[in-house]
Parts: C-alpha cells; structure tokens; sequence
C-alpha cells in the first residue's frame, strides 16, 4: 500500500465460546480501507468463525468489539445496516434456486435498499458483465456450472456496494478446473480497491493477491505479516509447520 490508510474494521479482543469450547481467544485485527488480507490455517482453527462474527452471522461475547467504520456490529438496529456494508460469499454459493441468475442480484438492492426495479436490473447485468457471466442472467442457477454460480454469488454481493467483502473458502468446493475463473474476478476486484478478508487454502492466490497473510491455529492469530514474510520467513514453527503441510 502506498499510503497507511485509515482502520475500516476494528477487532478488539473479540471471544467466542460455544458453551465451554473456547473457538476464539481474543482476537485483535484492524483492516484498512483497500486492504486485501488472505487468513490461512488448519481446518478448526476459527477461520470461518473470525469472519462469522464480522457481521454477527455468530455472536460472539459481551466484551469483545467489532467496529465497521465506525458503526458497532451489535445485535439491535443498526445490524441491518452493518449487513447492507458487509458482503459475504460462501464455499457453497448459498444463491436462491427459486430465482433466475439476474433476479439473485436484484434482490437485495430492491429489498433493502428499495432500488427501482428497472435500476436493479440494470446494475445487476452490469455487475454480471464485470464476473463475465451476463450470458446466463436469464437462467436459473442449477442450470451453471460451480464456477458460475460462484461468480454469481460475488455479483450479488457486489449490488449492496458493500464495504467489505468476506469470501469463506469461496473456491473449495469447486472442481479444480473451476478454480481459476472465480480467483481471476477476485484478483480483478482486489485491483479495484476492495477491502476483501479472503480465508483461503490458496495459497498461490494469497502470495500474489495479499497485502496482509494471517496464520490462524487454535483459535489465535499466531502470526501476521506481507505474503513474503509469512511464506518465505516465518517465525513461529506452527506457521512452518503449516505450510509445510500444504505447500
Ligand atoms: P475453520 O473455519 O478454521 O475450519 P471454524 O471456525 O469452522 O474453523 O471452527 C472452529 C472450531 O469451532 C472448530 O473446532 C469447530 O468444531 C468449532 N465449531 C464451529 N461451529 C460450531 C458449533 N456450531 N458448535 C460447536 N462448535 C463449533
Ligand atoms: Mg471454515
């Protein structure tokens, strides 16, 4: 980055628990405005659940703080409008089958922000243009390869012009020759200026794309640094050992 630029996101010792299981330990995280940070670690280590609880799909404990530009994730009212500024892609697409590719986009703008319907079609081709899908708006999403549907379900976090986008291991559940397609629009959005927070076992992508690589095990941030410190110099053996295991 060429400039520090300002905290978008604020973590301050952010607890989860489910009854007695401790999944996350007091995490603290600042992510600027832009930043592409790419969290990486062993499946159970609290990856999924970090981002979870960005925008409160998890609750997490009455001590911990989640800032979003300036707003408080808190149950309450203002959470719908954290949710309008945060998008969320999941490894398993999560479209709605019920509607075609166009009307996925369209709907939360309508719904949420009272979009017209004509606008909303309209930013939502477009949109389908950017992830080079804009052939297939008409269909519905089983009609699509994994692939498409996943670039779809970026398109249609895209149309609340989030803030932040939260991607949860979007390319895992694809055949691997799909892989490609959906790391290429996030690559094209990440050069746009996105703030993007990627948990990914990609690490090719996350070397190139990142700013910012978090190591996670057990629930802690065990590390943090620029691809080339946490790929090519690591400190802590449990960062070692991990990518030992996967590179
Ligand atoms: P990751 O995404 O890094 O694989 P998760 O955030 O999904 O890890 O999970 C972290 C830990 O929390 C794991 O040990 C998992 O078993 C546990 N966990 C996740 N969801 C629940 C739940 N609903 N109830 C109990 N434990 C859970
Ligand atoms: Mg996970």
């Amino acid at each position: 980055m060429a400039e520090k630029k300002r905290s978008l996101i604020t973590i301050r010792d952010l607890v989860k628990a489910y009854g007695d299981f401790t999944v996350l330990h007091g995490i603290d995280l600042d992510i600027a405005e832009g930043e592409v940070v790419c969290v990486v670690g062993p499946s159970g280590s609290g990856k999924s659940t970090l981002i979870r609880c960005i925008n409160r799909l998890e609750d997490f404990s009455e001590n911990s703080t989640i800032e979003i530009d300036g707003l408080t994730v808190q149950r309450g009212p203002e959470l719908a409008q954290v949710r309008a500024e945060v998008g969320m892609v999941f490894q398993n697409f999560n479209l709605f089958p019920h509607m075609s590719v166009v009307r996925n986009v369209m709907l939360a703008p309508m719904r949420v922000r009272k979009t017209p319907e004509t606008k909303a079609r309209e930013q939502a081709l477009k949109l389908l243009d950017r992830v080079g899908i804009v052939a297939q708006a008409d269909k519905y999403p089983s009609k699509l390869s994994g692939g498409q549907q996943q670039r779809v379900a970026i398109a249609r976090a895209l149309a609340m012009e989030p803030r932040v986008m939260l991607f949860d291991e979007p390319t895992s559940a694809l055949d691997p020759e799909m892989v490609g397609e959906v790391l290429d629009v996030m690559r094209d959005l990440a050069g746009t200026g996105v703030t993007m927070i990627v948990v990914t076992h990609e690490m090719g992508f996350a070397r190139q794309v990142a700013d910012r690589v978090i190591f996670m095990d057990g629930g802690r941030i065990i590390e943090a640094g620029t691809p080339a410190e946490i790929f090519d110099t690591p400190k802590e053996e449990r960062t070692r050992g991990f990518l030992r295991a996967v590179l």
